[in-house]
């Protein structure tokens, strides 16, 4: 089944892919759900993504244009089916002009004549100058990270004392309309492994919707280690000795990374949600629905691919919008079954989480 007006017809290269214009897999599923990043650069240094020093940044020329962003993402929206785009990077706050890429995404119709839904995930440094404007540029929703409410820790793990900055940020966001306002939190082993409760306390009073993400193995040192990692069983343990959860209908998750649950009230909470995404002891990966972009123009089909399709080279080459979009299409045909985290045989990808997108 096609989308209504999307080109039907295309040529396949692996003689299986049907000739259906959307992003298809051999597994069945579709990718509407567009990740941007829009930098590889990062004010902060979470030790789980970057080394201190920070990483050798792409050169400038390598970079997509704002132009050639656009283009890529209008090829997805008008000839892909996405519906969904998410600007991260990196630090997509950093982007000079970040303003202007969702204005212009904004303008961008589906095939069924919906504006996309536009989002970022931001560390929220920066992000109290400029909630407003990203919202009146037509933004719907943010992600800010925060792994923890102690200054003290939030440099530990982030290497940065931002940590008023990031709590301004949110506080913005909510005042200028996004919602939800999502928080998304990584808890490290002997770090900030005892905060669920306590996030979710402060998420609850504020009206934060926060979500408990396991660390990957994606991190530029290559150190992460699962004996170690905080599984999304011990998170539902944690919060369970001091709320009540309630499993939302599994049938309503969808391709939705976050289990989601009620948080019946409390006497010092109203009620609320909360989301544990377990990237790597429960993965999602059978109802995927992404593709990604990362800063310099490469396709990935999953966040831990282990090669990507170069667009930026075939923009710059002169290919037309119909020839992206059909080798946008083999590509994700291609996509695995899973992230293969689990796998005797798994190797991290080659680029850090930073340099992906997250
Ligand atoms: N700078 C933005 C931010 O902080 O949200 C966007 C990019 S950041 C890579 C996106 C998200 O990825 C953040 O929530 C971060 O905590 C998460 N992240 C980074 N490395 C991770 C890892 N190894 N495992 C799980 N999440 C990770």
């Amino acid at each position: 089944m096609g989308l209504p007006g999307l080109r039907a017809g295309v040529a396949a290269s692996d003689p299986r892919r049907p000739a259906d214009p959307r992003l298809v897999d051999r597994f069945g599923r579709v990718a509407t759900d567009l990740r941007v990043s829009l930098t590889d650069k990062c004010n902060l240094r979470c030790g789980y993504c970057m080394p201190a020093e920070g990483l050798d940044w792409m050169p400038s020329e390598r970079l997509l244009t704002d132009d050639e962003v656009l283009r890529l993402v209008r090829i997805g929206v008008e000839h892909l089916g996405i519906t969904e785009v998410r600007y991260t990077g990196g630090e997509p706050l950093l982007r000079k002009g970040l303003e202007s890429i969702v204005e212009r995404t904004s303008t961008l119709r589906t095939v069924d004549g919906n504006a996309v839904e536009t989002s970022l995930t931001t560390n929220g440094i920066g992000l109290s100058r400029r909630a407003q404007a990203l919202v009146d540029a037509g933004l719907h929703r943010v992600n800010v990270s925060l792994d923890t409410l102690d200054p003290a820790r939030f440099e530990q793990i982030t290497r940065r004392a931002r940590h008023t900055d990031v709590l301004a940020g949110l506080a913005a966001a909510a005042a200028a309309g996004m919602s939800p306002v999502k928080v998304n939190a990584v808890l490290l082993r002997g770090v900030n492994d005892d905060e669920a409760p306590t996030l979710l306390r402060w998420a609850l009073v504020h009206g934060y919707a926060l979500r408990i993400i396991e660390q990957m193995p994606l991190d530029a040192q290559g150190a992460w280690q699962r004996s170690t990692m905080v599984t999304a069983a011990d998170v539902l343990a944690a919060l369970s000795e001091h709320f009540t959860l309630i499993p939302e209908d599994a049938g309503r998750r969808g391709a939705a990374p976050a289990e989601s649950f009620r948080v019946a009230p409390t006497s010092d909470t109203p009620a609320g949600t909360v989301g544990i995404i377990a990237s790597v002891t429960r993965s999602f990966c059978g109802a995927c629905d992404r593709t990604r972009l990362t800063a310099d123009g490469q396709l990935r089909d999953c966040l831990f691919a282990r090669s990507e399709t170069d667009l930026r080279a075939l923009m710059r080459a002169g290919t037309s919008d119909a020839g992206i979009a059909d080798v946008w299409r083999e590509a994700m045909w291609r996509k695995r079954a899973g992230h293969g985290i689990d796998d005797v045989g798994f190797v991290q990808p080659d680029r850090p989480m930073s340099a992906i997108g997250g």
